[in-house]
C-alpha cells in the first residue's frame, strides 16, 4: 500500500470576486502515482492545483500533506514547496531570469546546492526538455512551446518529490508533447509523482495510472482510466468525450468482433495487438 501524500477534506475556494471555484471537494493522493486531472474550462483544475502547491489558501476545508495540516507561514510554505514542484499553466508566470540557463538555474541554487550539483541538475533538465541549444537566449525571445519546455526544465532541475503541471501539453506540438509525456513517464519510475491537468482525453486515458474527472468544482469520479471512461453519463456531464482507443474498442464489441467480457485496452499498441489477433476471423468475416 503506497503511503498518501495529499489528504483534502471537504475543500472549498471562493475567489475574491465571489466565485466559487471549488465546492466541498474531498481527495486523497497516493505516492508514486501518475494523476491526470481531466475538465473542461472553468471546472476547477487550476484551482485545485494551486492548493497543492499552497500558493492558493482554502476558503474551507483543510489539506494535508504526508500527515500534517499544510501552513501558510514563510517557513511551512518553502518546506512544502521543497517537496511539490508547480508548472504553471502560462510559462510568463515561471520565468523572469535573463537567459535560459539562468533560469533553470535559480530554484537549484536557491535551495542551496553545492554549484557542481546545480550544474549536473541543470544540465539533466535540459537535456529531458531538448532545451540545451537555446541555454543562452533571453528567455523572452522563446517561442510559447520552447518557454513552456524551460518552464518545466525548471522545475525538474529543482527534483522535487511531487511535480504538478497545469496543462502541460497546451501550446506544445506533437513531438514535444509526446517528449514530455514521454519524460514524465521517466520520472515517475524513479518514484516521483505527477499530477497534471489537462482537457486532452486521449492523452490522460492513455497515459495516467489515475484520473480524477472535475466538473464546476467538484470532483464528478476518480479512478483508473477505463473505470473512469466506463461512467459514460458522467463524461457526458463534465462535457467531455469518450477516448478514441475506448470508442473504437467499444465499435468492435459493437460489432461483434470482441465480446464484451474482453479487457478494455487503455492505449493504442493495446488495441492494435488485439485487433491483429482476430486477423484470421476478421478476413474470413470479410470475404464470406
Ligand atoms: P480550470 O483550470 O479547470 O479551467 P480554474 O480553476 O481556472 O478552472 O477556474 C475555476 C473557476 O474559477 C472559473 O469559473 C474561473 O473563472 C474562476 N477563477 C479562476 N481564477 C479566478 C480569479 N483569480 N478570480 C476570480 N475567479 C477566478
Amino acid at each position: 500500500m503506497q503511503p498518501i501524500l495529499f489528504d483534502i477534506e471537504n475543500l472549498t475556494h471562493c475567489y475574491a470576486d465571489g466565485t466559487i471555484a471549488l465546492r466541498n471537494l474531498s481527495l486523497t493522493v497516493k505516492q508514486g502515482k501518475k494523476i491526470a486531472i481531466l475538465g473542461n474550462n472553468g471546472a476547477g483544475k487550476s484551482t485545485l492545483l494551486l492548493h497543492l502547491n499552497g500558493i492558493l489558501q482554502p476558503t474551507n476545508g483543510t489539506i494535508r500533506f504526508k500527515g500534517r495540516e499544510v501552513k501558510y507561514d514563510r517557513k511551512s510554505l518553502l518546506s512544502l514547496r521543497k517537496h511539490v514542484g508547480i508548472v504553471f499553466q502560462d510559462p510568463d508566470s515561471q520565468l523572469f531570469s535573463a537567459n535560459v540557463i539562468q533560469d533553470i538555474a535559480f530554484g537549484p541554487q536557491n535551495l542551496g546546492l553545492p554549484k557542481e550539483e546545480v550544474l549536473r541538475k541543470v544540465e539533466w533538465a535540459m537535456e529531458q526538455t531538448e532545451t540545451t541549444e537555446f541555454s543562452d537566449k533571453p528567455t523572452h525571445f522563446l517561442s510559447l512551446g520552447q518557454k513552456k519546455r524551460v518552464a518545466i526544465a525548471g522545475v525538474l532541475a529543482m527534483d522535487p518529490e511531487i511535480i504538478i503541471l497545469d496543462e502541460p501539453t497546451a501550446g506544445l506540438d506533437s513531438y514535444f508533447s509526446k517528449q514530455i509525456m514521454n519524460v514524465l513517464d521517466h520520472i515517475q519510475k524513479q518514484g516521483k509523482t505527477i499530477i497534471l491537468s489537462t482537457h486532452d482525453v486521449n492523452l490522460a486515458y492513455q497515459w495516467a495510472d489515475e484520473i480524477i474527472i472535475m466538473h464546476d468544482g467538484e470532483i464528478l469520479c476518480y479512478g483508473d482510466p477505463v473505470t473512469v471512461f466506463e461512467q459514460a453519463h458522467l463524461i457526458r456531464k463534465a462535457h467531455l468525450d469518450a477516448p478514441w482507443v475506448m470508442e473504437t474498442f467499444q465499435f468492435l464489441v459493437q460489432e461483434k468482433f470482441f465480446s464484451s467480457n474482453e479487457a478494455i485496452p487503455q492505449n493504442k499498441e493495446e488495441l492494435f495487438q488485439k485487433i491483429s489477433s482476430i486477423k484470421s476471423w476478421n478476413l474470413g468475416k470479410i470475404s464470406g
